[in-house]
Parts: structure tokens; sequence; C-alpha cells
């Protein structure tokens, strides 16, 4: 099914009324000791009745029962007065939309859930501080031809589609995505051939928009253009569906994405809610082609801004042979402030990994620069002084040591 068909049926729907409209109904958590996922399962025991666990695991049946509304959102839950008041606004221009699959990852009695602050709007999201911008990135300024971004001397990000499953309400690109997926798509013939003519281009980033919402045969086509292009050494693919729509990783798909080598993808990682028997699988299947995962979080307040979640995020994506790649200080896109911590909380979120835990597990942390200039690494301060004796630094524990620089040695500094 192509995703844009997928979009316009999402409004007729089919299931029947709940008998209690807005219950929240708490499931337990997923356990690692038994098979399956018990908290989706009995999820669609509840709401979907009807529907056996193979049409639950088709990403067709996913899409097509996305929630969209607050009409439909009141079958599962009764939202909060900041959830009402921002579903009930019509001049809104970012969709909601949340998978059935993701919903009931969703401990739907609490409301400060971390995974429902990300994807169930909130009034605040209206609300312009300072400093926000709609493009912080200043992407549509470093765009050469639509659909490219070329901001770095060898590499070029690709937004191949401005649709996703669910859409995180902090999104770099929420002035992009939901509807126009169709202007887009027509646009990859002048983006391959930009990426054709420059050669320099050895890498390139495909994303959205989420590049795995697209049918196999248009990522087919896809990576078959691309790799036409000889001086295209390597294609990376941005995505959260493992996460938000894991049934999508099929083994077809798999088959398509193996064409590629060498193929990265990039999982938008949240919150250690987020790895179940579903995504776990969905990994594993990607990882079993020798595609190599990384992941990308970003800090948000509320959601996952400690040491602690962080630390499990981590771990458990290595479990499934994710490595952590890039945590991102959120952007200061519009109507973003109640997401965005301090500088200083991601600093102390990365000074309790480093040497605390496999060095696997630390990301880079960046701060994505307003104005286009790129990504910018953030550490904590372990550099405690630089003088002729040498430079000192703080370790992991706190304490301090000297290295003796040559700098300082032989010559001024
Ligand atoms: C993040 C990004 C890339 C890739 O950056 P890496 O640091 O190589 O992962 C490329 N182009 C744009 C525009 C980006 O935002």
């Amino acid at each position: 099914m192509e995703q844009v068909s997928a979009q316009r049926i999402s409004s007729l729907d089919d299931e029947p009324p709940l008998k209690q409209p807005g219950v929240g109904v708490t499931f337990p958590s997923p356990s690692p000791k038994r098979p399956g996922n018990p908290r989706s399962s009995l999820f669609r025991k509840h709401y979907f009745p009807n529907t056996n666990s193979t049409q639950w695991n088709d990403w067709h049946w996913q899409l097509f029962h996305r929630i969209t509304t607050l009409e439909q959102l009141y079958r599962y839950v009764t939202p909060t007065e900041e959830e009402r008041q921002a579903l009930e606004r019509k001049d809104w221009q970012f969709p909601f939309s949340v998978t059935p699959y993701y919903l009931s990852l969703i401990d739907l009695s609490d409301p400060d859930d971390p995974l429902r602050k990300t994807v169930i709007p909130q009034i605040a999201e209206s609300h312009i501080s300072a400093g926000e911008a709609a493009d912080p990135l200043g992407e549509d300024h470093t765009s050469p031809v639509p659909g490219i971004v070329h901001r770095y001397p060898d590499r070029a990000l690709f937004l191949a589609t401005s649709f996703c499953s669910v859409y995180c309400r902090y999104c770099t690109r929420s002035r992009l995505v939901g509807g126009h997926t169709e202007t887009l798509e027509v646009q990859w013939d002048r983006a391959f051939e930009y990426l054709a003519q420059h050669t320099e281009i050895r890498d390139v980033v495909i994303s959205g928009g989420d590049p795995l919402t697209l049918s196999d045969e248009r990522l087919g086509l896809l990576l078959g253009r691309l790799k036409q292009i000889k001086h295209i050494e390597m294609v990376r693919i941005g995505t959260k569906v493992p996460f938000v729509m894991p049934q999508r990783i099929t083994p077809a798909l798999v088959k398509v994405l193996k064409t590629f080598r060498p193929l990265f993808i990039n999982i938008h990682a949240t919150h250690p809610n987020e790895l179940t028997e579903e995504s776990r699988q969905a990994c594993n299947r990607l990882a079993d082609v020798g595609i190599v995962l990384g992941s990308q979080t970003v800090l948000l307040k509320g959601v996952n801004d400690s040491i602690a979640t962080m630390t499990e995020l981590f771990h458990k994506l290595l479990t499934v042979r994710v490595k952590p790649y890039y945590l991102f200080q959120c952007d200061p896109i519009v109507g973003s402030e109640h997401f965005r911590t301090s500088i200083a909380k991601g600093k102390e979120i990365m000074d309790g990994l480093r040497g605390h835990t496999s060095g696997f597990a630390v990301p880079y942390y960046v701060v994505d620069t307003p104005g286009g200039g790129g990504k910018v690494p953030i550490l904590p301060d372990y550099e405690v002084s630089h003088d002729e004796k040498g430079l000192c630094l703080r370790n992991y524990e706190g304490k301090e040591f000297m290295y003796p620089d040559v700098v300082a040695t032989q010559g001024p500094l």
C-alpha cells in the first residue's frame, strides 16, 4: 500500500465504538521473560476485539488505524486539559498521529507517561518562546534543490518523504512533515540529478518524514538510483519506524534494504519503554543482514532527562545491536519550550555515562546550531586547567590527574 492512500483512508473508521469511552486501562509492562508483548496484546484484545494478532502485526493495519483526531483519542483515554485544548484547535499545521501499537506502549492512566508527552499534543506547543523558529537549523537556506540539504562538504541530506506514521511533538522538521508527501516525491528526480552532479558527496543521509514508511517498491527504486551514482560510498536512513511501527520491518523490506551496501540505519530512540519484543525483532532482522544500526535520541524534559533513564535506554539498545550515536539537545522549534532542558542537564547526563558504563553506550551529545552551522559536540568539563606543568584532567570519579602535554613543555600555549 502506498502511504498516500493509507493517509486518505485513515479517516474511514471501521472499528466499533468502545463500551466505556475514555477510560484509561492499565496494562502490565512488557516482561522479558514471556514471549510476545503482553501489554500490546491486551490492548488489542480490549480495544480491537475483532482483530487477530496477524492483522495487528500487519503494518498496513497499523497505518490504517492510526489515531489522528481528538474524537478517536477519546476512545482510549480522557485527554488532560492541555491535550484537549491542543487537539481542539482548528488552525494548527502540525498533524497528530499515533499508531495503535505505539499507543499501546503508553500507560493511558498516567498523564505523565513519558511516551505520551512525545506524541499527544499539548496546548504549550502553541506558545512561541524567545529564540524559537520554524526552521532553526536554517535548512531551507542550505537547500540547493528541493528535498536536498547540503551543509557539509562530503555528505548530503535527502528528504525523501514528508510522511511519518507517528508525529513527534518536538520534531525538528515539523514545518515540513504531514500533508504534502506527493510534492516531495515528485522532486526525487531533481535530487538524484544533484547528487550525481556533485562528486564530492560520498555519504547520503535519507530522512524526511520517515523513509521507512515508503513502500518496498519506492525504497527499492530510491536505493537503486543511489547505487548507480558511483561516488556515493555509503547511505544512511534515519527512521523511527522500528520503534513506532516495528511491524513494517518485514522479511520483504529487509531483502530490499540489503541490496545497498554499506547501509547504515539510525533509529530515533526516545525511552526504554520502546524496547519491546516487536522492536527487538525489528532491530535483529536489520542487524542480521549486516545493516549497521545506530541511534539518535533527543533530550526531552520530563521524558528521558535523567542518567538512569538514558543509561537504561542505551544499554537496551546495545542488546539489540544498536550503537548510541547522537544525543541531541532539543532544537528550538516553535512551541518546544516545554520539552527543552538546559545544556547543563545534558552535560550532567553525559558525565553520568562516561566511565560509569561501556564506552559503546555513550553517544555524542550535540547541539545542532541555530542558523545552520551544523552539529557541535558538547562535553562535560573534564579539563580542569592547562599550564606549563601540563593538562589537569578530571576523571569520572572526580579525581584529578596531570597529563604532561608536550605543548606546555615545548612552547608557549
Ligand atoms: C546531521 C546531518 C548530517 C550528518 O552528520 P554526521 O555528523 O556526519 O552524522 C548531514 N547533513 C545534515 C544537513 C545534517 O543535519
